[in-house]
Parts: C-alpha cells; structure tokens; sequence
C-alpha cells in the first residue's frame, strides 16, 4: 500500500507538503521540525473492523456483568461498572460520576460504535452521507476514552480490600479488560490519513486502488 498525491500540513510548524509514496513499515518525516508527518498502518480496514466487531460484543458484558465480587461478614456483594456510576451518583460525587460515566462507557462505546461503522463502510467500498462527521468525530473522540483509570481504581480498591474483604473477579472484569485492550489497539491502528482518503474517493466516486 503506497499514499500518493497528498497535502499535509506539520502539526508542529505549520510546513505544508505534498505526501508521496509512503510504504509500509516506513515513516514521512518533516523535512523542517523532523515530526513524523505520517506512518502508514498496516490492513488498518480489515483490523478497524475485526477490533471493532470484537468491542462490540465485549460492550455488554463489561458494562452489565459483575467486576467483582465482595464478601464481607458473610454477606456478599456484586459491582458492574454501572452500578459503580449509580453509586457515585447516590454519594453526591456528581462531577465525578459523569467523568467516569464519559470517559469509561460513553465515550469508549461511541467509540467502538464509529470504528464498526466506518470501516464497514470502507471494507464494502459503501458511501455514506455521514462518514466525514463519523470520521471527525471519531477523531476527536479518542483522547477522551480513558478506561485506564477506571481500571486503576478497580486494582486500587482490589489492594485496600484484599485484607478485610473475600474478593472474587467476575466475567465483567475480565470483559473489561479486553475491551481496554481493544480500545488501545483501535487507536493505535485507525490510520486516519488512508481512512479519509477513502472517503474523500467514495464521495467523489474515484476508484479505490
Ligand atoms: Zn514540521
């Protein structure tokens, strides 16, 4: 897969250049500030795809089966990660509630959600009127998915109750944790400059090489 007659612009000094014949494993470097421009990814279509389908499968346990499972004085409890939001919420740790309802399912569902979209679209060469607004989005969107902190603070309430507390990890949790890696792996492998540059041949019906 090669990139040919684009313009991009430095992030960094503004330089604009004409991207040519970028290969894979390869990188583009600004011959100005030395920032890599661009790096292509490798099938980053078909893997936006497969990560996507898998994250959407992983969507409902994660958010709906138990994380965990605490067992305390012979009582026994079980958390989801919603009813941990519902539980902040109840508390009065409204900011926090909604950091952690955004940045730990919100976002990384619409996420998921635009990835699936938007590389089937592309896989089956299909135009949509909405794939630019679904790209920008996505685009914005990455840096806000964070459920490295919500998994931070489950292995930080893990160590503090592991000496009171009987703790059992449920099929949630291990959900969870796949659908954190997935989340990585998308950001990592959408290769936004080949994804719009499809687009942009879709919406003009240009052939796609
Ligand atoms: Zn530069």
């Amino acid at each position: 897969m090669t990139v040919t007659n684009a313009l991009i612009a430095c992030p960094e000094c503004d330089t604009l250049l004409a991207l040519k014949n970028v290969a894979i494993r390869h990188q583009a470097l600004c011959p100005r500030c030395g920032v890599v421009l661009y790096q292509p990814r490798n099938k980053s279509i078909i893997y936006t795809l497969s990560l996507s389908m898998t994250g959407l499968i992983l969507l409902f346990p994660a958010n709906f089966l138990p994380l965990l499972s605490i067992k305390l004085l012979g009582n026994s409890q079980e958390g989801t990660l919603w009813s941990g939001v519902i539980g902040l919420f109840q508390e009065g740790l409204w900011s926090v509630a909604v950091l952690v309802l955004l940045s730990s399912i919100v976002f990384p569902t619409i996420i998921i959600v635009l990835s699936f979209l938007i590389s089937v679209h592309l896989y089956w060469r299909r135009s949509h009127q909405h794939l630019a607004v679904w790209m920008r989005c996505l685009q914005h969107l990455e840096e806000w998915a964070m459920l490295e902190v919500y998994m931070l603070g489950i292995i930080v309430a893990c160590v503090k109750l592991a000496d009171t507390t009987e703790l059992k990890f449920g099929l949630g949790l291990y959900a969870f944790v796949s659908l954190l890696v997935i989340n990585a792996l998308l950001t990592q492998n959408v290769d936004n400059h080949l994804f719009w540059q499809h687009i942009t041949k879709l919406r003009t019906h240009d052939p796609i090489s």
